[in-house]
């Protein structure tokens, strides 16, 4: 495999964009490959080397990277007819119906451009509605770059963990470790009545992908409904990938008062949405009084390869391939780690998957999930299993990102760069995709 077109236009990128890229979490070591274009479950490089792609833009691409025909010619026509106008169109209508026909929470959606976008949006609507100030997020969740959530330390002991975000924000916000009972039981008797809102993941799914225990999600809702504060379920990344259309609160039977979306719900193209009750919601301008507006909002290109994509997922059983390819991938990868490396933990629901590096588990001869960790109390993993990000923080993330990345990229799989984020099956994938990877990893690990 050579690189030198990569590396031609990383020394050009340096010189023009910070870091030479324009999202972080791109600026892989020593540099990126910078893609030419997708094929089905493929990408491949200005260089013409060729990888499954696991990735998928970090989770908007359900389908891959060909379009079936009906979404194709959806985006073209859209884009042919004049890209946006500022006025209202049908599709919008039209995505805001299929969306509320589906999911269990949402009434009413406000389609945005971008999941952080949607995450500041409902953080302000939550404040207005309740006139209440306090958040409570989870450690280890992550909202997009948004100011209030941009934040570390632990409890009411919070800091910003970014320049440029006075403390002054931070002081709103309490975070509380993923999964911990106690922990926010005693943050609601403490601050009950200041809570505007609990904002988090249902399966944190930026810092390892962490299932919920039995009864997390269900303690949430209570507090938050006994004091009178909303339950914020971010669902950019599970939304319409877990639990097929009814997303992941659906799957687990847990309908939060708002929910946030992002990224499969746009087909590919910029979004981000906030839904939730009809009493809440209205609460945006113009119906109410939390202000929200956007010159891009409810894009008709976005909007139509979102619902293009969704009614597509619906007719073709797309959930079904793509949540078979999940489970065939993580049962080879549970067999291939008790084998090679009985310490780790292999996590994932649906179409996400991951090999968490965990230290010290349990050890060879223990028993796993089958198909990804589901924190079931009676698997003898169970206490070394990650219930949190801190649990994720401590596994080894440099031999994960320094020795077996580069690994498994110099054998044609593309996977997230590092141990945090997750990785994605689409419906593109084969078994033989599978297949292959599942080899890819018997040599890497
Ligand atoms: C990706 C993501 C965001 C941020 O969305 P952007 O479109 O990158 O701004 C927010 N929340 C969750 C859970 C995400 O996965």
């Amino acid at each position: 495999m050579t690189h030198e077109q990569s590396r031609s236009l990383y020394d050009r990128a340096l010189s023009v964009m910070p870091g030479g890229v324009n999202s972080s979490v791109r600026a892989i070591q020593p540099y990126p490959f910078f893609v030419e274009r997708g094929d089905g479950g493929d990408v491949i490089d200005s260089d013409g080397n060729k990888y499954t792609d696991f990735v998928m833009g970090y989770g908007p691409l359900l389908l891959g990277h060909d379009l079936p025909e009906p979404v194709q010619a959806a985006v073209q026509r859209r884009a042919s007819e004049g890209p946006m106008y500022g006025a209202p169109t049908e599709v919008e209508v039209e995505l805001a119906e299929f969306v509320a026909r589906h999911v269990p929470s949402v009434e009413m959606i406000r389609f945005v451009n971008s999941g952080t976008e949607a995450t500041v949006s409902a953080v302000r609507l939550a404040r207005g509605y309740t006139g209440r100030d306090k958040i409570v997020i989870m450690e280890g969740g992550y909202h997009g770059a948004q100011e209030s959530t941009l934040v570390e330390g632990s409890g009411t002991n919070t800091h910003p963990s970014s320049p440029g975000i006075p403390d002054s924000f931070a002081e709103h916000t309490i975070t509380v470790p993923f999964n911990d009972e106690e922990a926010i039981h005693e943050v609601f008797e403490a601050h009950g009545d200041e809570i505007a809102a609990v904002l988090t993941e249902p399966i944190l799914g930026n810092y390892g992908i962490v299932h919920p225990v039995e009864g997390y999600h269900e303690t949430l809702r209570e507090l938050t409904e006994d004091h009178g504060a909303l339950l914020i379920f971010d669902e950019v990344i599970t939304g319409f990938r877990v639990g097929g259309l009814q997303c992941a609160q659906g799957k687990f039977g847990v309908t939060p008062d708002v929910t946030t979306f992002g990224k499969i719900v746009g087909g590919g193209f910029p979004v981000g949405a906030i839904g939730g009750r009809a009493e809440i919601i209205e609460e945006f301008t113009p119906a109410g009084e939390v202000f929200q507006s956007g010159t891009f909002s409810g894009h008709p290109v976005t909007m139509a390869a979102g619902l293009e994509t969704l009614r597509y997922a619906a007719e073709n059983d797309v959930y079904d391939h793509v949540n078979g390819l999940g489970e065939q991938l993580r049962e080879g990868l549970t067999d291939i780690v008790a084998d090679q490396a009985p310490n780790y933990t292999v996590v994932g629901t649906d179409s996400m998957f991951k090999i968490i590096f965990t230290r010290d588990g349990p050890g060879a001869g223990d028993t796993h999930c089958e198909a990804g960790c589901r924190q079931n109390p009676d698997c003898s993993r169970f206490e070394s299993c990650p219930k949190n990000g801190m649990d994720v923080k401590q596994a080894e993330t440099e031999r994960w990102e320094r020795l077996f990345w580069p690994a498994m990229k110099e054998q044609g799989i593309f996977l997230t760069p590092n141990q945090f984020e997750s990785q994605f099956v689409c419906d593109a994938h084969t078994e033989a995709d599978i297949e292959d990877a599942l080899e890819a990893y018997k040599t890497a690990l």
